[in-house]
């Protein structure tokens, strides 16, 4: 985790040594500084997060496209003493709370699953998925995908069908299956997944592989957000 409370002030870490508590456990968080990596906090115990991953340069740039206090925000479901930190939630007055997850590892359906079960509960979720070729060929699959030649209105947006590069299809179509918003990440640009929960027409009639989304600009995606 990048912030804490330290003081008054809620921030990432300064200089090694530095140490506060959790403030979604109330566990002891040790400064990490280190040179090749951006400053964050460490639980001395392990992070009470379990869905927590590790992070780097893109969640940071990400969370700080977001007001301080929206970024990493505990939450504790009463009944069963589960603990998550929303990468970002915001909570506009009289408005319903919009969770962001910025996922940048694999994950699985089922946790995908839970994780929308768990955030949707405190209102709207949006996906932001990082599509890059750190650990697998997603970004490949993705660019040999893209294409603008099947245009179709739906919702008042064209989106353009395509189909999934590659033998398998399991990342496509475990983020079809969202039951949330899904957007993808990939060098510098974002697009806008059909899911079948936001677009259910469109994603049922799609073949195995297939999918549809759009371009929108960075601006068009934190004002669908709501910040
Ligand atoms: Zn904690």
């Amino acid at each position: 985790m990048f912030y804490a409370w330290i003081g008054n002030v809620y921030r990432q870490p300064i200089a090694t040594g530095e140490r506060t508590v959790c403030n979604c456990c109330a566990g002891e968080l040790l400064a990490v500084v280190p040179q090749d990596n951006k400053a964050h906090w460490r639980h001395k115990a392990g992070d009470c997060d379990p869905w927590s991953e590790p992070e780097g340069e893109w969640h940071l740039a990400w969370k700080e496209k977001f007001p301080l206090h929206s970024r990493e925000v505990p939450m504790i479901d009463h009944a069963t003493q589960e603990r998550h930190r929303a990468d970002v939630f915001l909570q506009l007055p009289g408005c319903v709370g919009t969770t962001v997850e910025l996922q940048h590892s694999a994950i699985s359906e089922k946790e995908r699953d839970a994780r929308e079960v768990f955030y949707s509960a405190r209102g709207r979720m949006f996906w932001l998925i990082h599509i890059h070729s750190e650990t697998n060929f997603n970004a490949i699959s993705f660019r040999c995908s893209f294409s603008r030649e099947s245009p179709f209105e739906y919702g008042g947006s064209t989106f353009y069908s395509m189909s999934w590069y590659g033998r398998s299809k399991q990342f496509i179509e475990k983020w079809k299956r969202s039951r949330t918003y899904v957007y993808f990440n990939i060098e510098g640009h974002i697009f806008y997944l059909a899911t079948m929960s936001a677009c259910t027409p469109v994603v049922q009639a799609q073949k195995k592989g297939e999918f549809a989304l759009y371009h929108v600009t960075e601006q068009q995606f934190l004002r669908s957000v709501g910040v």
